[in-house]
């Protein structure tokens, strides 16, 4: 009998017979597909092009029913697999090399209550699609601040976005998942059923199986208030201080990032970002000190639909770049990573390259840090490093330069990093995201998915207590 070679969870190589893969391809509703056949180059293609990685063979899933196949299938053969939702994950976790992509970026139904105020979303789904079917009833969950992103790998890792500190991240607006775990069954989780795995699922949801439907609770969200005020690179540091104050006291309707980047015309700038959800006076008011200080170069605050504040920054990122990130927490901005930032933004690489800084408060840090598996609630900073580029030529230039800034940042920021922010980082920068949850999630880990099938994401060990 003619046999395939795979890649195999446990390391090294699994035979698979041709006869159990026609097998699988009988089970499947979407095509089971390999190396020159339609639709492989897509499946296996990321927003970021430093990842460049061949499955073997990519189940292009149209439901939960060609989940359970595929998941059985790698459990029984050994096969290492991975998972791809939007295909967003920087540290391209999504796409093995020699494995199974179980690509769900096909299953995108979308289905609004707009009396219950809910909307149950499948997995291939992007921010933009998303909002375009609750905004149709003036509706919105928080789904990140970059319409393309995919909302699967967003969600299950926490989800920040412009309605956080007024409504709390994605998961926690998130009213139950469907999941098909290791042993190949389909599990509701929600706060009545698999209630410990709901837990875990809100953080570190990329370990525990494979998501195939979100159900989150909707929040009306009309016009908003938001824009960029842009100061010239020379008065940076005075900005960046004057952000850090005046997100020290903050409502919840307000959330301002800020970021040290290029403008299309070559001229470095400091960007501030507000975004105000409520009534346009008030927001006038709260953003006046915002607007005064200093003499920005350009002030474009204005009231918005609030999809055009989730597609301010769409063009920013485009697909098909290389991207280098580096991240970490903080619970306030320090002298040192303000003035670090300032200082090696004349000498960045890249004129692609962005300095964040995103800021969250109210909803999201009244939540406990142990009540869902995302621990770090109290830190309000998350300082990314998004160095981005076109001539692979550039690669190392680009990579020295933001691990040098990032090194100099590191002592003034929390032990602590957004998962869905962190690339290929070794276990240490995985765990320093799950904090003082780890050990519970390792227990979760063991009980759902004992034999670490799925490793490929900021990997938990599974751990019997
Ligand atoms: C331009 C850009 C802007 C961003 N902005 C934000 C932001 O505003 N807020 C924010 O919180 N994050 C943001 N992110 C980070 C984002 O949360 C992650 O990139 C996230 O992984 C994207 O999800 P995805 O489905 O597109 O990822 P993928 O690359 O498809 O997957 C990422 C991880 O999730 C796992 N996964 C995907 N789908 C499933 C599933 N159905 N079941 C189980 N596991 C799954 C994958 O296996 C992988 O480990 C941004 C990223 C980019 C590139």
């Amino acid at each position: 009998m003619a046999a395939f070679r795979m890649a195999a969870t446990s390391g090294g190589s699994a035979l698979v017979g041709e006869s159990d893969i026609g097998a699988l391809r009988a089970r499947l509703r979407g095509p089971l597909v390999q190396a020159g056949e339609g639709g492989y180059e897509e499946a296996r293609t990321l927003f970021n092009a430093m990842i460049d990685r061949r499955p073997a063979l990519v189940a292009r899933c149209h439901g939960a029913a060609d989940v359970m196949a595929a998941v059985n299938f790698v459990r029984d053969h050994d096969v290492l697999v991975s998972v791809k939702g939007g295909g967003h994950g920087i540290a391209g976790k999504a796409v093995c090399d020699g494995g199974l992509l179980i690509d769900m970026s096909q299953m995108k139904s979308i289905r609004v209550d707009p009396a219950a105020r809910t909307v149950r979303v499948e997995p291939g789904v992007l921010g933009a699609e998303l909002d375009c079917e609750t905004q149709a009833f003036g509706l919105a969950t928080p789904v990140g601040t970059v319409s393309t992103t995919g909302i699967a790998g967003l969600t299950l890792g926490g989800g920040q976005s412009w309605l956080a500190s007024k409504y709390g991240f994605a998961i926690d607006n998130l009213l139950s998942v469907d999941i098909v775990t290791a042993d190949g069954a389909l599990r509701t989780a929600s706060p009545t059923q698999n209630e410990d795995l709901f837990w875990g699922i809100r953080g570190a949801g990329h370990n525990f199986g494979v998501v195939t439907s979100f159900e989150y609770r909707l929040h009306p969200v009309g016009q908003v208030l938001g824009g960029l005020v842009i100061h010239p690179l020379s008065h940076a540091v005075d900005v960046l201080k004057f952000y850090r104050d005046f997100t020290a006291s903050q409502p919840d309707e307000l959330q301002t990032w800020a970021g040290i980047l290029t403008l299309p015309d070559g001229t470095q700038v400091a960007a501030l970002v507000p975004c105000f959800l409520g009534p346009h006076d008030e927001g006038e008011r709260l953003l006046m000190p915002l607007r005064r200080f200093g003499s920005p170069i350009a002030d474009t605050i204005a009231p918005l639909p609030y999809v055009a504040m989730q597609r301010l920054f769409d063009g920013s990122f485009p697909h098909g770049r290389l991207n280098y990130w580096k991240s970490g927490l903080a619970s306030r901005l320090s002298d040192e990573v303000i003035m670090a930032s300032v200082e090696y933004a004349k000498t960045v690489p890249s004129p692609h390259t962005v300095i964040l800084f995103a800021e969250l408060h109210g909803a999201y840090s009244r939540i406990g840090k142990s009540d869902t598996a995302y621990f770090h609630r109290d830190l309000q900073y998350d300082a990314i490093i998004l160095a981005g580029w076109t001539d692979p030529g550039d690669t190392q230039r680009n990579m020295d330069w933001t691990r040098e800034l990032f090194a100099v940042w590191e002592p003034y920021l929390a032990r602590a990093a957004y998962v869905n922010d962190l690339g290929d980082e070794g276990e240490d920068r995985a765990l320093s995201a799950y904090g003082d949850n780890y050990t519970r999630l390792t227990a979760l880990k063991a009980k759902y998915d004992p034999s670490n099938l799925f490793q490929l994401n900021q990997n938990i060990k599974p751990v019997v207590a």
